[in-house]
């Protein structure tokens, strides 16, 4: 079987790959596939001209020499026995990624919180989805998404906030626009202080202020109770907290004159927002980054869902809030635990009696009872010392975290840093004291779960180029080595995914809405030929879920859903004398996070061949650049260089820079150097979307 999935955004498309001698010599989409049904982007395209031997870490290497897989694997588990036998279970980290598979996750995760017994494993799904999940499990009780992708085609309004859908979920976005060329009474909104490829499906852009998303949905709470919009017998029966939320969201915005004052939207256009909201039942609300990279992205994402609760349109064809997802298994990496608050299979350490579950399915000899530190603060401690040994996988932290030179800085100073990896040069690659050769797409056998909860496979489909080995294979060969042999011997994939499902059931009984227990007993072959499937998969919905909680049911304590008081604040780093300019980062439609694979097809490369700034006129004329300069943003962190591109989608006074260019095509102009470590205090994910800068031609 050669159909596999798409390894970059949340989509999660299926992919048809046409193999010649142990080679991927073209792709397609694959019809059957519910989330694409046989269209692919142009990344998903290109993918088979990223595969290939070219650029990769063929052999493993310590301290820079090259050796075979025992001494590597031997020297990894010894210096982190070492450590912690010196320093404590808690002295040693993972950071983990959103390109791993599901079953690579889960037994990193295993290893670290029930055998080492270290909380210490975060990943970078932390810059990318955690407000979501900590809105989710404030307003739900779990990490739970509601919607599924067919209820584009019953929705009547689709509001877009924080997110480029175009570019970053493209084939989610032709099935937006099929939707409304099918229907044309249906209604698209965007809003997005840019204007981008996805307002051109707009019947309404909103350029608001950088930040003040959530001011837009208190009027829209504001309003609802004003025109008598609320549906009083869901929320008596179903929700908790409206009043709460009400009494804030009246005293932050108290009518739609002080809302367009505080986002700078024309008051016009949020009438006619707040009209559509109201008078349209099947109304889907999309969010993305804008949201989410943001130091209050969880009360922005309340802020989304309580309008939602507060009209239940929740659980029904064609409305709910529906995250769109970064990566193509952030989602399946939250499943297993992989954030440092999480446990395993959505519990967390809040409770003892999560703990001694999980402890208890493990047989876990050194359970972690703690969360860890979350990815920017522990990056902190790495640099402070406290942390003594950091094992990176799938990742590329140098370039993505904020403050990306302190980052660096403080790999330099870490004791012991080992990094899995599937290319021969990267940033972070190259403060490797161990470097492990990793399988990557194409190469390795598992599951990812993309943003409508759909489980789908990756498949193996040529063999590993030189020693590279699967990620989970090198996991359990350390874990081994450590003196866990017992619990980390697995026959693959299958029977690692297999315990999964079981923990996901272990003494759930309802209580928590991620389950996946009808899979426990799938035979090696039918995990090889299973189907995309949306959890929960269990003995009530065998075949799975497409809509989550349909019944009015929701797993807080009460059974209840929770409205939450939101006061919306604005991004912490604002404009001042010396650094005017707002800076916005983001992606662009061809390149994939810090380009170390799509850099490698010269087709991605035609959309945009170098890294940019795009301005607005007004900010030329004011700092005296022309269209095509090389120009130069700094500020108290560090600097980026670029070409100047003038574009009035911009609002003035803000900007606009990619942030996928890595230090292996411009040291120049990495977006983290300018971006400060501001996080969001109840996810902890980074303010990555907005930081400040002055501008001047080189
Ligand atoms: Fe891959 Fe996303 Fe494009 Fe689908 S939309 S082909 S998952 S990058």
């Amino acid at each position: 079987m050669n159909n596999t999935t798409c390894p970059y955004c949340g989509v999660g498309c299926g992919v048809t790959a046409q193999v010649q001698d142990q080679a991927i010599i073209a792709v397609s989409g694959d019809s059957d596939h519910p989330a694409n049904r046989g269209r692919l982007c142009v990344k998903g395209s290109a993918l088979h001209e990223t595969t290939g031997t070219h650029d990769r870490l063929l052999q493993p290497r310590v301290d820079g020499v090259e050796t075979g897989w025992e001494q590597a694997l031997d020297s990894a588990a010894e210096r982190l026995a070492n450590i912690i036998e010196q320093h404590g279970p808690r002295s040693v980290a993972m950071y983990l990624s959103g390109q791993l598979l599901t079953e690579d996750y889960y037994v990193a995760n295993k290893l670290m919180k029930g055998f080492i017994g270290s909380s210490q494993v975060d990943t970078n799904s932390r810059l990318c989805m955690s407000s979501t999940v900590a809105g989710y499990k404030r307003a739900f009780g779990g990490d739970l998404m509601p919607c599924s992708y067919d209820d584009i085609d019953h929705a009547e309004l689709m509001v877009l906030v924080g997110s480029n859908a175009a570019w970053n979920h493209p084939i989610l976005f032709q099935r937006m626009t099929a939707a409304k060329k099918a229907n044309p009474s249906l209604r698209v909104v965007v809003i997005d202080p840019r204007r981008t490829a996805t307002s051109e499906l707009a019947d309404l852009h909103l350029s608001l202020k950088p930040g003040s998303d959530a001011v837009i949905f208190n009027a829209i709470l504001v309003e609802l109770e004003r025109r008598g919009q609320i549906d009083r017998d869901y929320v008596e029966q179903h929700t908790e907290g409206l009043d709460a939320a009400l009494a804030a969201a009246q005293r932050s915005v108290p009518d739609l004159a002080t809302a367009a004052q505080m986002t700078d939207i024309p008051q016009a256009d949020l009438e006619t927002l707040v009209d559509w909201f109201c008078n349209t039942e099947k109304t889907l609300t999309f969010f993305s980054q804008g949201i989410n990279q943001s130091s209050s992205g969880t009360d922005k994402v309340n802020s989304i869902i309580n309008c939602h609760l507060a009209t239940a349109r929740i659980g029904k064809p064609g409305m709910g809030p529906f995250s769109l997802t970064g990566q193509p298994n952030a989602m399946g990496g939250r499943e297993v635990g992989g954030l440092a608050n999480q446990l395993a299979a959505h519990m967390d350490f809040s409770s003892a009696e999560n703990i001694d579950r999980v402890q208890r399915f493990w047989q876990a000899p050194n359970m972690a009872t703690t969360e860890g530190l979350k990815a920017v603060e522990l990056f902190s401690a790495i640099e402070r010392g406290e942390i003594k040994a950091v094992w990176i996988m799938a990742t590329n932290p140098v370039v993505s975290l904020p403050r990306a030179s302190q980052v660096r800085a403080a790999l330099e100073k870490c004791e012991l840093v080992i990094v899995s990896e599937c290319m021969a040069k990267t940033d972070t690659l190259e403060l490797a004291d161990i470097a492990l050769p990793a399988t990557t797409w194409a190469e390795k056998d598992g599951t990812v779960t993309n943003s409508d909860r759909r489980i789908s496979r990756q498949r193996g489909l040529i063999p590993a180029p030189g020693a590279a080995k699967n990620d989970w294979w090198i996991i359990c060969e350390v874990a081994k080595r450590l003196g866990f042999a017992e619990s980390f011997t697995y026959t693959g994939p299958a029977a690692i995914f297999r315990e999964h499902a079981a923990l996901s059931g272990f003494e759930n009984n309802g209580r928590r809405g991620f389950d996946i227990s009808g899979l426990t007993e799938i035979g090696d072959h039918e995990y090889d030929a299973l189907k995309p499937i949306q959890w929960p998969v269990n003995a009530t919905a065998p075949l799975g879920t497409a809509r989550l909680f349909t019944d009015g049911q929701f797993f807080t304590p009460s059974g209840k859903a929770r409205l939450l008081p939101v006061e919306p604040s604005l991004p912490q780093q604002q404009p001042d004398k010396s650094y005017p300019l707002v800076v916005n980062t983001g992606r662009i439609r061809d390149q994939w996070h810090t380009m170390t694979r799509t850099g490698r097809a010269a087709r991605l490369l035609q959309h945009r061949a170098e890294p940019f700034i795009e301005l607005h006129p007004k900010d030329a004329l004011r700092f005296d650049i022309a269209d095509g300069d090389i120009a130069v943003l700094e500020n108290a962190l560090g600097r980026y260089v670029a070409r100047a591109q003038l574009s009035e989608a911009q609002r003035p006074g803000e900007l606009f820079i990619p942030m996928h260019w890595n230090a292996q095509f411009t040291s120049a102009a990495i977006s983290g150097d300018l971006i400060d470590a501001v996080v969001d205090p109840i996810s902890g994910q980074p303010e990555s979307k907005q930081g400040i800068a002055s501008i001047s031609a080189l």
